[in-house]
């Protein structure tokens, strides 16, 4: 496999070497961007694996890039950010922003991060057009509408099913509530988010029986994502 293509769209240069010199020390490749415009150009022409996205940038905002991009492209945008709200990062996530790094970030997380998004990318990869799902001791068969762990039917309600449908269609991925209960019951009004809360406890205690296995972490004021185990 080809290194990746990572494009570094930042407008502080002092951060853009950190992030390069990073990059290319760990068998990455890279280009840069130094404002909206130019990212969504090279990102259009250059097509690379995964951009890593500030959001303070000077011509547009980075929420309006992932937007442009989204509308073409489903390539994994991992935003770094000193904005650290939680309505910053829900504002990126809705756009469709993959993950979320805040500044000041170290190193290592960065790393992690890009594994994480690869790993993704992989996991994405080869399960186009299949039917069934697996991760861990969890299968789902979508064609038959059942959910199993290790080899036993999980007894779920329709909107338990539905939830772990979404969670593993976007596995690694941080799905916010309102794009959750959009879904599943095509509005986000408190008492939806009242009732993802249940209806994601119970799922988990089906899943999670064994308190060493961990499939869905929560993401406190932002929502869920299903680890890739
Ligand atoms: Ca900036």
């Amino acid at each position: 496999m080809n290194k990746p293509l990572i494009l570094v769209v930042e407008d502080d240069g002092t951060v853009r070497n950190l992030i390069t010199t990073t990059l290319k020390s760990n068998e990455y490749r890279y280009i840069t961007a130094s404002d909206g415009e130019s990212a969504i150009a090279a990102a259009s022409t250059q097509q690379p694996d995964i951009v890593l996205l500030d959001l303070g940038l000077p011509d547009i905002d980075g929420v309006e890039v992932i937007k442009r991009i989204r509308c073409w492209s489903q390539m994994p945008i991992i935003v770094i950010s000193a904005r650290s709200e939680d309505a910053d990062k829900i504002a990126a996530l809705d756009a469709g922003a993959d993950d979320y790094l805040t500044k000041p970030f170290s190193v290592a997380e960065l790393l992690a991060r890009l594994r994480v998004t690869q790993r993704r990318l992989t996991a994405l990869e080869s399960k186009t057009g299949e039917s069934i799902f697996h991760n861990g001791s969890l299968t789902i068969d979508y064609g038959a509408g059942c959910a199993y762990l290790d080899g036993n039917a999980l007894k779920l309600t329709p909107t338990e099913y539905k939830l772990l449908c979404l969670l593993a269609k976007d596995v690694g991925k941080v799905l916010t509530h309102t794009y959750l209960t959009d879904k599943i019951w095509g509005s986000c009004w408190e008492s939806d988010m009242a009732s993802l809360r249940v209806h994601m406890a119970t799922l988990r205690k089906k899943l999670e029986k064994d308190p060493d296995t961990q499939y869905i972490q929560t993401h406190i004021g932002i929502g869920y994502r299903m680890l890739k185990l």
